[in-house]
């Protein structure tokens, strides 16, 4: 059996774990051992449909100390007159790099791939190839758990429905291996996957009639104009000035969303459908309007069967039967890709467990918690920097949410260094704002925010945001 000796064990080597261990790498000079049950650093998106892109722009995603892409505006096609966003291959091979060149060339961090963290005992934390079977023995100073936010995909579970023997369902990766033209294409889900689907099915010249579209519950979603970063950061600083403008009046989430609706900042598919469901997804105006070509929508629940004639929903105890035939495809993306999850304290003892502690942002959430991590000792006053965010999937959460983004902003605002260094971190989608003032969307937005922010957080409280989220 293998032993090793180390500062911080770290359990999944995706998005939060990279961004995590690269400030670590900066700002320390301690050593890391990362384990994941993949046979390489990505999470997720080694698993992902090949037409992903990112949701927001390349310039704030990865790790902090190496860029990913070329922070070009796009010139053509949807994304035109914004900044590039990273498709699935990209991201991956970017992590690669990150870790051969930058993590494993420090000599201070070993990577076991295709192992499975198994626990600890007295003897220190195990983790299993999941090839030989052999096991490590890791002592490390402090547990990190990147794994508590990953996401679920669905080409990595099976759906919760029944389904028929000789009925076609697939998940989304499936769908550039068909060969040969279905029926009709039924996809099933509301989230960004569903709409990625649906967006890519209509580019690919599929008849809008051709797609019948499962919604369940509509969500909102950040229009994409707002989350431009670099020469644009105009859009980014308006989205938080709006957002506290929403927060400093709004009675309870759904008014939150329309009022963020109200001033541009919030989209909705249907503009005839009342949103339910928040999980921080962005989308641009083009790919709504694509969507809403889509006419065959079916609202009356959740799949719970799959026949070859017959497809059957339900919503409390309310049955609907569609029907359908043998020579359709139903393309499966209810897994929720970002999960619901409770809020614990990031930091306890020898536990770091990482968190959402900015609103939708995983890699700028991780590589904070580093940097507080790296430059703090009492875990009271790193967890009081670091108020955890939850994304609870109903709008309803939407104002507890706002208020722990907001009090981490407040919290990390009065420390120079955190100032400073959030300041100049590309994780950070506002990072050099404060050098564009001359920019009126720039000036306009720090006025707006000076002015909210006391009234939103006072508004908010008033609503009970500051009470811990009930899950
Ligand atoms: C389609 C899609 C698009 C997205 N777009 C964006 C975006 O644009 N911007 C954004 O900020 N977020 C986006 N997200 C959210 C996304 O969840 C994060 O960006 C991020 O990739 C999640 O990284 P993670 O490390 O937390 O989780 P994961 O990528 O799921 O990684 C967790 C890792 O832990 C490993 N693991 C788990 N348990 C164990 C164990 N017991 N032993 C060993 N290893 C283990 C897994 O193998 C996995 O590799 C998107 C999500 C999806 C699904």
């Amino acid at each position: 059996m293998r032993e090793i000796d180390t500062d911080y064990l770290v359990v999944g080597a995706g998005a939060s774990a990279m961004a995590f261990v690269d400030v670590l790498l900066a700002q320390t000079d301690a050593r890391v051992v990362m384990v994941d049950r993949r046979h390489r650093p990505g999470g997720h998106w080694l698993d992902a449909y090949p037409f992903v892109r990112l949701h927001q722009p390349s310039a704030y995603y990865g790790v902090p100390s190496r860029r990913l892409g070329h922070d070009r505006i796009d010139e053509a096609g949807g994304n035109r007159g914004w900044y590039e966003r990273a498709a699935s291959d990209e991201i991956c091979d970017y992590y690669a790099q990150v870790l051969e060149q930058d993590f494993l060339a420090s000599g201070r961090v070993r990577f076991l791939p295709m192992s499975e963290y198994r626990g600890a005992d007295s003897e220190g934390h195990h983790a299993a190839s999941l090839l030989t079977g052999a096991e490590t023995t890791i002592r490390a100073r402090r547990l990190v758990d990147a794994t508590y936010v990953q996401s679920e995909i669905p080409s990595q579970r099976r759906p919760a429905y029944a389904v028929d023997p000789g009925v076609q369902v697939i998940p989304p990766n499936h769908l550039v291996h068909l060969g040969g033209a279905p029926d009709g294409f039924t996809v099933i889900g509301a989230g960004k996957t569903a709409m990625d689907t649906c967006c890519w099915l209509l580019e690919a010249g599929v008849d809008p009639e051709r797609i019948r579209w499962i919604r369940a519950r509509d969500p909102w979603l950040f229009d994409r104009a707002f989350m431009q970063p670099l020469e644009l950061v105009g859009s980014f600083m308006q989205l938080q000035a709006r957002w506290l403008e929403a927060a400093a009046d709004a009675v309870d989430g759904d008014d939150f969303a329309e009022r963020l609706e109200a001033s541009g900042v919030f989209v909705r598919i249907d503009p005839a459908v009342e949103p339910r469901s928040w999980r921080g997804a962005t989308i641009s105006v083009g790919e709504i309007d694509a969507l809403r070509s889509i006419s065959r929508v079916e609202r009356g629940g959740y799949v719970r069967r799959i026949g070859r004639h017959s497809l059957v929903l339900s919503r409390d105890d309310v049955v609907t039967e569609l029907p359908t035939t043998p020579g359709e495809v139903y393309v499966d993306c209810t897994a929720p890709g970002v999960r619901a999850t409770a809020a614990h304290p990031v930091f306890s003892g020898d536990r770091i467990l990482l968190q959402y502690v900015t609103v939708g942002l995983v890699p700028w959430s991780a590589a904070t918690i580093g940097y507080v991590e790296a430059t703090r000792d009492d875990d009271q006053e790193k967890n009081r920097l670091c108020p955890v965010l939850t994304f609870e999937d109903d709008v309803a959460g939407a104002l507890r949410t706002a208020y722990a983004g907001m009090s981490g902003l407040a919290a990390r605002g009065t420390q120079r260094d955190i100032g400073a260094w959030t300041e100049a971190c590309r994780l950070n989608p506002a990072a050099g704002a404060s050098s564009h003032v001359d920019d009126l969307d720039v000036a306009g937005a720090l006025t707006s925010m000076a002015t909210s922010f006391g009234p939103a957080m006072a508004n908010l409280a008033r609503r009970g945001a500051d009470r811990t989220s009930p899950t």
